[in-house]
């Protein structure tokens, strides 16, 4: 929610007005870094909406106030030049609204275009959430990564490199919504302070790494590839158990790290729903995006969500660190979910990450069934994230 500061309006007087911690304030204008505002300057206030309110006779601030469990002095920012001291009946003001709860759409099929909507809400409504477009899929749809926090910890996690695995991105999304609730209304979350973490963390995430290959399982083949996929899926219409790119790469088999091992163990030579890694590490413009991204960002803790199983893989070859053994017992602890060192799999995300920085990695394999997962299990799918999210913050 947007108002303008007055004269004398510092960083500190919006944040008691509106009961947000300053820091959120900071980062929702683009780091603000001097108390005093310019008057006439445009704050973004996060975890609020306006609301449209018709005055009534006999109406006063401090009734309203008290009513709308608002203070007098956010109101009065929000409505500047109108007089409170004689209320004009019928007239419409605004009243500063608090957020209180979650805003993302829950449990539907969460295709691009309703990750991209939600997205759009989200950012509006907590503008200290940073949004960057950092690379194309093959069908040019832009691969999103939000930022949260200002610390220096940095944690990264994503979702849906599986096209039938999409259910984590809403997952990863409600968090999303969740850790922004809990700062902007300083409630904590498995009795962590959230406003710490995002004092101390920088949160990387890219909710959908693998937009076409969601889009496919979810609206069907674009019309103009329709029939090279279906040949690709074996000449089948139904595209439910696709998991790879739009041109049938396995997204999570296609780093280099014991790549030439996965592709003998897979034995598969050409591109098709499922576990082919390409022809070469790294030949995906999905791939390519997310390695660079660990390139650059060097993260300390790397959390790759994926489906099923309700267990998690933390090792490869041994080059993973100590510190990535008592992450995997304290994600063991608060989910619930199975630990595993080892599986016979590899060029995996996570593996080329330990490989490269020998920082802990770990695939998470939400739920439990056959993928799609169906929403009926998506809150307890939740839950048992939440203290997924909450560990790897801890960390
Ligand atoms: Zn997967």
């Amino acid at each position: 929610m947007k108002i303008k500061a007055r004269e004398g309006d510092t960083l500190t007087s919006l944040s008691q007005a509106f009961y947000i911690p300053v820091p959120l304030i900071q980062e929702a204008n683009g780091r603000l870094d001097s108390d005093v505002l310019t008057p006439g300057k445009q704050v973004d206030i996060p975890g609020y909406e306006s609301e449209q309110y018709r005055l009534r006779q006999g109406d006063s601030l401090w009734e309203i106030s008290r009513r709308c469990e608002v203070r007098e002095d956010a109101i009065l920012m929000l409505n500047q030049g109108i007089s409170f001291q004689s209320i004009q009946p019928d007239k419409v003001i605004l009243i500063p609204s608090r957020i209180k709860n979650i805003i993302i759409t829950e449990k539907v099929p969460y295709n691009f275009d309703t990750f991209n909507k939600d997205l759009l809400r989200l950012l509006t409504v907590y503008p200290f959430i940073k949004k960057r477009v950092i690379g194309r899929s093959v069908l040019n749809q832009p691969i999103i990564e939000l930022k949260i926090g200002r610390g220096k910890e940095k944690v990264h996690w994503n979702g849906s490199f599986h096209a039938n695995e999409w259910i984590t991105t809403p997952v990863i999304m409600k968090f999303i919504n969740e850790l922004a609730l809990s700062v902007t209304n300083g409630k904590e979350i498995m009795h962590t302070n959230m406003l710490k973490i995002f004092e101390t963390r920088s949160i990387s995430i890219v909710p959908m790494v693998n937009p076409d290959g969601v889009d496919l399982v979810l609206n069907g083949p674009p019309s103009h590839i329709k029939d090279k996929l279906i040949q690709l899926n074996g000449g089948r219409d139904d595209f439910t158990g696709w998991k790879a790119n739009i041109r049938g790469v396995d997204l999570n088999k296609q780093f280099p790290a014991r790549w030439q091992d996965e592709k003998q163990r897979k034995n598969l030579t050409s591109p098709g729903p499922r576990d082919y890694g390409g022809i070469k590490p790294l030949s995906e413009p999905e791939t390519i995006v997310m390695a660079k991204l660990a390139q650059k960002e060097k993260f300390d803790v790397l959390l790759a969500f994926h489906t099923q199983g309700q267990e998690f893989y933390w090792g490869f070859g041994g080059l993973e660190p100590q510190k990535s053994k008592s992450l995997a017992e304290a994600i063991e602890k608060m989910s619930g979910y199975s630990s595993v060192q080892f599986i016979d799999s590899y060029a995996g995300y996570k593996d080329w990450f330990i490989k490269k920085f020998r920082n802990p990695g770990f695939t998470i394999e939400l739920g439990k069934g056959i993928n799609p997962l169906p929403l009926s299990q998506f809150d307890e799918i939740y839950s048992a994230s939440r203290g997924i999210f909450i560990a790897s913050l801890l960390y």
